[in-house]
């Protein structure tokens, strides 16, 4: 447990196992950062990319992922990216369960947790997640929080990773020398910095968060579990 030796961690969670993760995970582990990659096995391969503002959003094969996620989590994002919302109680748990089985074949290790498709989830939803034997589930919903939860499957993820408040927040939480535990949770999609012209942010962002001697670094599950 991390919090025999430390107040503080950092983890990072980013969806839908997409051609810019390649790019992203080199930034990630140039400065010693752990993430979680939530991923949709129904999806992979070129016959689902999608453009947003013009930029071809492509899939990866799973042979990539196997290599390029090693050192990193692999977790759920069910097989095709549906509104678990609008499904009903046998699709949902299809949805998650297949998952599940494909990323144990794949990747040789049972996921733990999972990201929900478009941040939708009801109790009927987090019910299937808890009998598919998952243990966390994160929504979409920053919190700007930092402090610990009991709820893992209603998870609240500190914010998004070019939140305009990201900066206050991390600097708060760089600052924090007191006695209850911290987690920083940063999520989005590697596609953004592409989109977005995100690439020197995120560079400067990780290298702000990263080698902090009082901070536990780790995946999703080994920060939340
Ligand atoms: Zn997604």
């Amino acid at each position: 447990m991390w919090q025999d030796k430390y107040t503080k961690a950092i983890t990072l969670s980013y969806d839908d196992g997409i051609k810019q993760d390649i790019r992203l995970v080199h930034l990630l582990n140039k400065y010693h950062l752990k993430a979680t990659f939530n991923i949709n096995t129904g999806l992979s391969g070129s016959a689902f990319d999608f453009y947003i503002k013009g930029h071809r959003i492509e899939h990866m094969a799973f042979e990539d992922m196997i290599t390029l996620y090693q050192g990193h989590e692999v977790a759920v994002h069910t097989v095709t990216h549906p509104h678990l919302t609008s499904l009903s109680v046998t699709e949902i748990e299809k949805e998650i369960i297949e998952d599940i089985k494909n990323i144990e074949q794949v990747f040789k290790q049972t996921p733990v947790g999972m990201a929900y498709p478009y941040g939708h989830y009801n109790d009927q939803v987090v019910d299937c997640i808890k009998s598919s034997g998952l243990r966390y589930a994160r929504t979409v919903e920053s919190n700007h929080k930092t402090t610990m939860q009991t709820d893992l499957l209603r998870f609240k993820p500190t914010c998004h990773h070019h939140d305009p408040k990201i900066d206050e927040i991390i600097d708060q939480f760089l600052a924090y020398d007191g006695d209850e535990p911290q987690i920083l949770y940063l999520w989005g999609h590697s596609y953004e910095a592409d989109v977005d012209q995100l690439w020197d942010y995120l560079e400067q962002l990780f290298r702000k968060i990263s080698g902090h001697k009082d901070v536990f670094y780790g995946t999703n599950r080994e920060v939340l579990l």
